[in-house]
């Protein structure tokens, strides 16, 4: 796309914390270790994993609690599986948001993009994990594709209540993005951005966003940065490209990968509330 540094040029030394990892997806399952071992060596210290339904909440705090200090959780329903939170659910959901390794409530959100659930049905879901995320005082972690307008105003509701919250994988519009920092909330920005074909605009984008607003997340193993070289054969996204997408986060806003790095990753343990190294 333009001319990115290799990776190899790069200092190792600055540190980044991927903010959304489907670490206990089936495809990392016979070779989680290595996958997290090969984070590490690329700067990605830590790492909050994904909670999208009740058992996979359930598998993302088991994650961090192997790790702690390095793995975090969220717990929450994805608007796809949005009709699967009747009360019983949401009461494991509330739990799993209570222990201390679960850092966000979510993934939640609107989606009409898929409409995976009737939209009535999501939205029911989506008001009672912000109310949840309100109660534990955690963040949200948010998901929103093709409801915008929905979104926004459920979430205007609740703002007050909440502590924070990030909108996860943002591929909107400059408006879009506008009215969410106007909500205060943070923006996450994967390897959607090296898509030549469907990132250039938020490529545009990114110098607006504040950068303590800026978090940096793989969504892996979904969404592999387009422009790897060596493509990798599998396909699979892994945290350590996390790196790459710093760097090509950096480029667009004319900062190195090391002052990129740095306001990302106070971002992140800001609103996550998590350690230091
Ligand atoms: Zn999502």
């Amino acid at each position: 796309m333009f001319g990115i540094v290799p990776e190899s040029c790069m200092p190792s030394t600055s540190t980044l914390i991927d903010i959304g990892i489907n670490l206990g997806h089936d495809s990392f399952a016979a070779d989680r270790e290595s996958v997290i071992a090969r984070a590490h060596a690329a700067g990605v210290a830590q790492m909050i994993i994904t909670g999208a339904s009740v058992s996979g909440s359930r598998e993302a705090l088991a994650l961090a609690r192997a790790a702690p200090g390095r793995q975090f959780a969220t717990a929450g329903i994805h608007p796809h599986h949005a009709a699967e939170l009747d009360e019983e659910r949401l009461a494991d959901i509330a739990s799993l948001a209570r222990q201390p390794e679960v850092v966000a409530v979510g993934e939640c959100g609107l989606d009409y993009f898929r409409d995976l659930s009737p939209r009535a049905v999501q939205q029911r879901a989506f008001h009672q994990q912000l109310e949840l995320a309100a109660q534990v005082g955690k963040p949200v972690f948010l998901h929103e594709r093709d409801a915008h307008d929905d979104f926004v105003s459920i979430v205007r509701e609740h703002r007050r209540g909440l502590v924070g919250g990030v909108a996860h994988c943002f591929t909107g519009s400059g408006a879009q993005l506008h009215r969410y920092l106007d909500l205060d909330l943070a923006i996450g920005i994967t390897g959607w951005i090296c898509d030549e074909r469907r990132g250039a605009h938020l490529l545009a984008l990114l110098p607006e966003i504040p950068a303590a607003a800026l978090h940096l997340e793989t969504d892996a193993p979904y969404l592999l940065p387009r422009d790897l070289k060596p493509r990798p054969a599998s396909r699979r996204n892994e945290p350590m490209y996390l790196r790459h997408i710093a760097a090509v986060v950096a480029q667009a806003r004319g900062e190195t990968l090391e002052q990129l790095a740095a306001a990302a990753t106070a971002a992140s343990r800001a609103l996550f509330r998590l350690p230091g190294e």
